[in-house]
């Protein structure tokens, strides 16, 4: 099924789960939601559907998933609601701008997670590269750049937490243990030398069941204390810390679509692939 046809059926999906979810116990848990590149034209449906999420979920910081995945604090009370945390991947320049212009005036922290090596590129090799490895030679939408270390560390004084892509946004499963090496363990010593601060956090390139592997994540627990996939899921405790499940949510998608990811709606497409990744990450 191509995306246009998914987005065509979000509607009519969205009612269909709504009547489903009327049958079964409220949700108790909290989503990670994925953003890519936000684009300029994107920025108002960004804020819309941020503002929604406040309004009808509730935002998670994430030293609140911390606590919650360590066991040190429970999920927020709320009956039925299921908080969500913000991420982004691959560290786009537009992803500094909307924290500029939506998350920090509302008081959002977010997790970035970017490839140190991907951001050394010269400004004009920039969207060659993010063509060939991150969309893998399939079409790129509009001109896209990365942001600088400078904009990086704005984000961290702003209380914004960074994780590590791997280095160069490789896909571990297809590398050699040399290369995962170093794609997983230099990028922290990278983030830790250029930011003073030590990343916590990993987010695996491509996120799918394919692009991972059981040793990868040896690698990746010596390295750092959470792992987040792209695999759709609800994190429900007790948490496991190296599988956090992420909704990817384009913000250029019909509202009802965002709001079917929001709500779940579109787990039960990843349900096999998560019972796999749970098997090496517990
Ligand atoms: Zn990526």
């Amino acid at each position: 099924m191509n995306t246009a046809l998914y987005y065509r059926l979000g509607a009519p999906w969205l009612r269909v789960h709504r009547v489903l979810r009327g049958f079964t116990p409220p949700q108790r848990g909290f989503h990670i939601l994925t953003f890519h590149d936000v684009f300029q034209g994107e920025q108002e449906s960004f804020a819309r559907l941020i503002d929604h999420v406040i309004e009808h979920h509730g935002i998670l910081r994430p030293e609140d998933v911390e606590k919650i995945a360590t066991g040190t604090a429970e999920l927020p009370p709320g009956a039925g609601r299921v908080p969500c945390l913000i991420t982004f991947d691959d560290g786009y320049v537009s992803d500094a701008t909307v924290a500029a212009k939506v998350l920090n005036k509302r008081g959002i922290k977010a997790v970035y997670f970017v490839c140190p090596a991907l951001m050394d590129i010269p400004k004009e090799r920039q969207n060659a590269v993010i063509f060939e490895r991150i969309y893998e030679k399939q079409a790129i939408p509009s001109h896209r750049v990365f942001m600088s270390w400078d904009d990086l560390a704005r984000l961290r004084d702003a209380g914004h937490t960074i994780g590590s892509h791997t280095m160069s946004h490789q896909r571990l499963s297809a590398i050699s243990e040399a290369e995962r090496t170093r794609e997983i363990v230099e990028s922290a010593a990278v983030l830790q030398q250029r930011l003073a601060v030590k990343p916590r956090w990993f987010a695996y390139p491509f996120g799918d069941i394919h692009s991972i592997n059981a040793e990868s994540y040896a690698i990746i627990r010596s390295a750092y204390e959470f792992c987040c996939t792209g695999l759709r899921g609800l994190n429900t405790t007790p948490v496991s810390r190296f599988a956090l499940l992420r909704q990817p949510i384009d913000p250029s998608s019909p509202f009802d679509y965002q709001r079917l990811s929001l709500c779940g709606g579109l787990d039960f497409m990843y349900a096999r692939a998560v019972k796999r990744l749970m098997l090496w990450t517990k």
